[in-house]
């Protein structure tokens, strides 16, 4: 007999199964990321409706070896509604795609199912600051990963950057003016905008910053690069965000 088991989950994503059920892709803090059957979920005796980035408490059937876990009960307790905001929905997305292609292990589930709460927690609280909370939740996903990015020091020479600062194509590390200019292969560092080094020198606090920093459309597909080449580089595979490319046409598009 399957072993029935309870957990919290972030509703990730719903899809149709059969005529009468669905999937549901959940974050939950016990096993991860998993997909779960709820069977007869669309039958019209049923009045559950599931909802997207709705926290879920759950009571599940868990499947023997690999394959879909099989819901019993679920109470939603908490549902992000970002539907007045395309542009938060957007990134509320990123944080789970990001998610979704980290290779977690077991003893790591509950760190990431807190960090992600908070991340959604701040884009609820902090409308004005939607992007920055997603390049500092992407900081500290990757720190939960091992992974340090250096924002202050030059990774050629490791003295401090200072205002100017460039960026190695294809790794997102950032390098000084001199060693830039030093550069054997000129085509691979570019220039960051100043408002992009602003940014990405106080990210780990972004949040006391908010108020005045300000953001442009370069700085955007700026630092969105440097994550994606720095994930690339670090975990050997392309960052897929699709979300972020739909948020980068709505800024791009004044909305
Ligand atoms: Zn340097």
């Amino acid at each position: 007999m399957k072993k029935k088991i309870k957990t919290l989950g972030i509703l990730y994503r719903i899809s149709k199964y059969g005529d009468t059920s669905l999937i549901l892709k959940t974050f939950t803090r016990d096993e991860g990321l998993i997909s779960i059957l709820a069977k007869g979920a669309r039958s019209s005796s049923t009045q559950t409706a599931f909802q997207t980035l709705g926290i879920y408490e759950l009571v599940l059937y868990k499947p023997l070896e690999t394959g879909l876990y099989l819901l019993s009960e679920s109470t939603l307790l908490l549902v992000y509604d970002f539907s007045q905001n395309t542009g938060l929905w957007c990134l509320a997305q990123c944080g789970c795609e990001l998610i979704s292609q980290i290779l977690i292990s077991g003893d790591e589930y509950l760190q990431y199912y807190d960090l992600q709460k908070l991340y959604l927690d701040y884009l609820n609280e902090h409308h004005e600051a939607g992007i920055y909370i997603f390049w500092r939740f992407w900081l500290r996903v990757m720190e939960l990963l091992g992974l340090s990015y250096d924002l202050s020091n030059c990774h050629r020479c490791s003295k401090p950057l200072g205002n100017a600062a460039f960026v190695e194509k294809g790794t997102g590390a950032l390098i000084c003016i001199e060693c830039a200019q030093q550069s054997h292969y000129p085509e691979h560092v570019s220039a960051l905008s100043v408002r992009s080094i602003k940014i990405i020198s106080k990210l780990p606090v972004i949040g006391n910053y908010v108020q005045s920093l300000s953001i442009d459309f370069t700085s955007i597909v700026q630092i969105n690069q440097i994550i994606r080449d720095f994930f690339e580089t670090h975990l050997h595979k392309p960052l897929h965000l699709k979300s972020l490319i739909i948020y980068e046409q709505l800024f791009s598009n004044g909305t």
